[in-house]
């Protein structure tokens, strides 16, 4: 196993990577909340988390990766104001919550294979997990950090002495920044909700001591990564918008009841911004990945464009960005992949080419800079021999770009059978007919081809 730093935002320094139980290295990721299609920043997100289970692989450990489904408990704001976002969306769209959890939750696994993001090797929807979360709950009340009020149990931070130390604002900075109570018996301001007890018609309700209600969104995650990972895990990722409520509460809830530390490492991805500002419904610039495929870039386009800014630096979508790095994509992959068929470099060359192999590898292993480790590429690719390619080839393990494979490939290697099935499925699914394009797919699946669905068309892609 190679030695790694990471940076860690509870201390703000990168550390040498130490797993507790190597060669396993467990790692728990916030996952979406599936009450909308996921925009190309939540996804920046999870290239991130990518980029990182990659490194770890490569690097000789195995990972045991958990990433939650978020079904309920997400209230509208991340205190504990609002409608619940899945009931919310399920009232709009007059489905059922368990409808648009799952609609939503194929469309963003179809964005992850997309974008070559490897799945994690545990998913856990909250809704699967109310028991655990129910359990957990009543711990932390019996251990006096719950109590109850007419609408739910919250979570007293005062008994936490060490609340605040991620984003690292204490207690009373965050009683302070807590909006004025709209509930009254809570103790704090900024005490937040464990479970909630659902009115008469609400959507989503279990059964608990304290009736009938549903579980708060921060106690998801506690309950999940203990229930999956145990007391003690290495890596929990997340975007950095979670430093200030979401972790800050998961690591009061689970340090209460395990009354020691949980969780040793903290990793947060950056966010994206599009055009230079926060991407909003009002402003039109939330794009999802199906948006970027109908104006003709790959999803591995956008998957070198995350990757060739550091995953801490905040990075600015536009489309003249996202051409640049098609553009330098798609060369650098007719590079590396013509190597293929290129002689093998004299004895000089191919020193320099494997230094270069040892440079790229050093980047990603110093946190993750895939942007130095990409400038790294580059260089190697240059020196154009059947070296470059064996070498890119294994190191697609970290990028995940299929650098090494001819771009055409997607498109002239297919057979006409498999054109024809991929026709009569494209005609089955603008007629509607959603049974027939689900059979059709899974047959094409298993002739081992994908189909990316646009706004307008579709592209079919040779399986790796
Ligand atoms: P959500 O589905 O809202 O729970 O968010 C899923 C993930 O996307 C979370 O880890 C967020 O931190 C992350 N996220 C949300 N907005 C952005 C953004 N603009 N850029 C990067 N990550 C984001
Ligand atoms: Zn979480």
């Amino acid at each position: 196993m190679e030695n790694l730093k990471l940076y860690n935002t509870l201390t703000r320094k990168k550390e040498w990577f130490s797993p507790l139980d190597p060669p396993i290295v467990t790692t728990y990721s916030c996952g979406p909340t599936v009450y909308n299609y996921a925009h190309i920043g939540n996804l920046r997100t999870y290239v991130f988390m990518d980029e990182l289970r990659r490194t770890l692989k490569y690097a000789g450990y195995t990972t045991r990766s958990v990433m939650n489904i978020t079904d309920v408990g997400h209230l509208m704001s991340d205190g504990d104001d609002g409608e619940d976002k899945m009931a919310s969306a399920a009232k709009k769209q007059n489905k059922k919550p368990e409808e648009i959890a799952e609609f939503y939750s194929s469309v963003f696994f179809k964005d992850l294979e997309r974008l070559h993001i490897l799945l994690p090797e545990i998913i856990a929807k909250a809704t699967d997990n109310i028991t655990e979360m129910i359990d957990f709950v009543k711990v932390l009340c019996d251990k006096g950090y719950g109590y109850e009020t007419d609408d739910g149990i919250y979570f007293d931070i005062s008994k936490f002495s060490e609340y605040g130390k991620l984003s690292r604002c204490n207690i009373e900075d965050a009683l302070a920044g807590a909006r004025v109570a709209v509930n009254t018996q809570k103790r704090h301001p900024a005490d937040f909700a464990l479970w909630k007890k659902a009115e008469k018609n609400h959507i989503m309700q279990w059964q608990s001591p304290w009736g009938m209600g549903y579980p708060g969104w921060h106690i998801e995650c506690s309950a999940m990564s203990k229930k999956f990972l145990g007391d003690r895990f290495d890596i929990h990722t997340g975007g950095v918008d979670h430093i200030p409520i979401h972790h800050e509460n998961e690591i009061a809830q689970s340090e209460a009841l395990e009354e020691h530390k949980v969780v040793n490492l903290w990793m947060h991805g950056e966010f994206m911004l599009v055009d230079g500002g926060k991407m909003s419904k009002s402003l039109g610039n939330v794009y999802t990945i199906d948006d970027l495929i109908a104006k003709g870039y790959s999803p591995l386009a956008f998957r070198y464009f995350c990757l060739n800014t550091h995953y801490r630096n905040k990075l600015n979508f536009t489309f003249d960005g996202l051409d640049g790095a098609a553009t330098a994509y798609n060369r650098l992959r007719g590079m590396i992949s013509a190597c293929k068929s290129a002689q093998k470099a004299d004895a000089d060359t191919a020193q320099k080419v494997h230094a270069q192999k040892a440079a790229i590898v050093a980047a990603v292993y110093d946190d993750l800079n895939f942007p130095l480790a990409l400038g790294e590429l580059w260089t190697m690719a240059k020196y154009a021999c059947r070296e470059v390619y064996d070498i890119a080839a294994d190191l697609d393990r970290i990028f995940g770009l299929d650098l090494h494979l001819p771009i055409e490939q997607a498109s002239t290697d297919i057979p006409a059978k498999i054109k024809a099935l991929a026709e009569k499925r494209f005609a089955a699914r603008k007629a509607k007919d959603w049974a027939t394009s689900d059979a059709l797919r899974s047959e094409l699946d298993a002739l081992g081809y994908t189909v990316l669905d646009g706004k307008d068309g579709y592209e079919l892609r040779i399986k790796n």
